[in-house]
């Protein structure tokens, strides 16, 4: 049987880490065995909707890869299955008279506060008086099931009540679209988060009532920030939308999410999509609660960063490089040499900001930087070291290479390390003690002219 699965998320708010590592889960599972991936709208519950939140849901899914399988082709991707669009062709009621008819369901007229409901045994439809669908869930017994995480659940059915299946609006429940839709879809497997164990039962009832084989259930532990909390919106770290402003990369945002509840058999935790798509197995899920970790993140999405081609970071970088701009203009320097040496630098994108605002203007700084004691540095030094620099970067050439052996050739004939000329270049140039690429680069990362403005700029401010 070809395995189907399905992202059934209803459209209350931005995409949750949790919900997102879901619907990973359940597209893994289906590229691993062949199958089929499929993307369902849970929408009947109209008080909770939240407008756009299903354009959330497309965006995020199709930014991390996961494309679902199925649906009407408008060019451009699959229209994913809406339940309420579904509903328009009477589905979900035609199933509910099914249950009427096989007498495991009935019209209950009784106003949501009674006590005591006297419709039990009630197949008539009374014109004119609002009404509920319920199923007619059996007086004794148990119900049980088995989920691949949990294992044997078994509950009493004395304590399941009456479900309804359909409202007095006429939507139905999510319960009962759900069932409906597992069913009328083929789902083989159904991934979702252990939040719904308490509701599987009654799922698992419907499924007996209709005479139909129920899917095999995989339910996932939540993600939390400690033990005792789940990730929160106050925190900033609930939505994948947060983990984006904060300058992670989507690959790093799904492989670290994927971790969160599933441990791979070996020591490697780098994994792209179509690796987990290979690796994944849930006997590998975990019962407890996934702990987030944004230190294990962002050395996560440090990885990613370091390995990417120089062109790659410089087409991410760059909106990060001019974030601290003044004007709207970045000036002309070289951004190769920037970028070259941001990477290394950088564990998430908004890292890189505050590193490079010395490329639009040196902010006033202490004399003091200059010293350093292991360059063997003071503001005394700086002022004729800087002087003799203006000498070697003031060539035609002005080349790395030939700066460099320049300043090679005059730290030796002196006796002093390369870093006596180099960091105050750098204090000079940045106003900065720590900078990415140090003097050197930085000076032909800037380029001549502006290089020797900065340099004899701070002499001034040494004299
Ligand atoms: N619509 C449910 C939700 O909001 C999904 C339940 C399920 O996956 O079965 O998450």
């Amino acid at each position: 049987m070809k395995v189907r699965t399905r992202f059934a998320p209803s459209p209350t708010g931005f995409m949750h880490l949790g919900g997102l590592r879901t619907a990973l889960y359940a597209f893994i599972f289906a590229r691993k065995h062949g199958g089929n991936f499929i993307l369902r709208i849970e929408d009947t519950d109209r008080a909770r909707y939240v407008e756009g939140a299903t354009e959330v849901i497309y965006e995020t899914l199709r930014e991390c890869g996961l494309n679902w399988d199925e649906g009407s082709d408008k060019g451009g991707g699959y229209a994913p299955y809406i339940q309420s669009e579904r509903m328009k062709d009477g589905l979900y009621m035609k199933y509910a008279l099914e249950l009427i008819e096989k007498y495991e369901a009935y019209y209950c007229y009784c106003l949501p506060e009674a006590e005591t409901c006297d419709c039990k045994n009630s197949k008539i439809r009374k014109p004119d008086i609002p009404f509920v669908i319920r199923q007619r869930i059996p007086c004794g017994g148990t119900t049980a099931f088995k989920d691949e995480v949990y294992g044997e659940i078994k509950v009493d059915n004395s304590e399941i009540e009456d479900q309804i299946l359909i409202k007095s609006d006429g939507m139905p429940t999510y319960n009962f679209a759900n069932v409906i839709d597992d069913h009328t879809m083929n789902i083989t497997h159904v991934i979702r988060g252990n939040e719904f164990l308490s509701s599987t039962p009654k799922h698992v009832l419907l499924y007996k009532a209709f005479g139909w084989e129920p899917p095999v259930y995989i339910h996932a532990a939540p993600i939390m920030r400690d033990a005792s909390h789940k990730l929160s919106k106050r925190d900033g770290d609930a939505y994948f939308s947060d983990f984006k402003a904060k300058g992670y990369l989507t690959r790093a945002i799904v492989n670290y999410i994927a971790l969160l509840g599933w441990s791979p058999k070996g020591e490697n935790e780098i994994f792209s999509l179509e690796e987990l798509s290979s690796e994944f197995d849930i006997s590998g899920i975990s019962k407890s609660p996934a702990i987030f970790d944004e230190v294990k993140m962002r050395a996560i999405n440090a990885h990613y960063i370091r390995t990417l081609p120089l062109e790659e970071f410089k087409l991410l970088a760059m909106p990060y490089i001019c974030a601290s701009a003044p004007e709207s203009e970045p000036p002309a320097i070289d951004y190769d040499i920037l970028c070259a040496a941001l990477q290394p630098r950088t564990e998430v994108l908004t890292d890189i900001t505050p590193q490079v605002d010395f490329i639009f203007e040196v902010r006033d700084y202490q004399a003091d930087l200059y010293n350093n004691k292991k360059m063997k540095t003071s503001p005394e030094t700086a002022f004729s070291a800087l002087k003799d620099s203006l000498k070697i970067i003031n060539t035609d050439g002005f080349s790395r290479d030939e700066i460099y052996d320049a300043f090679k050739a005059l730290s030796e004939k002196n006796g002093v390390k390369i870093g006596y000329y180099l960091y105050p270049l750098q204090v000079a140039l940045t106003g900065k003690p720590a900078a990415p690429g140090g003097g050197l680069d930085i000076c032909v990362m800037l380029g001549k002219d502006e290089s020797l403005r900065r340099i004899e700029k701070a002499i001034v401010k040494l004299s």
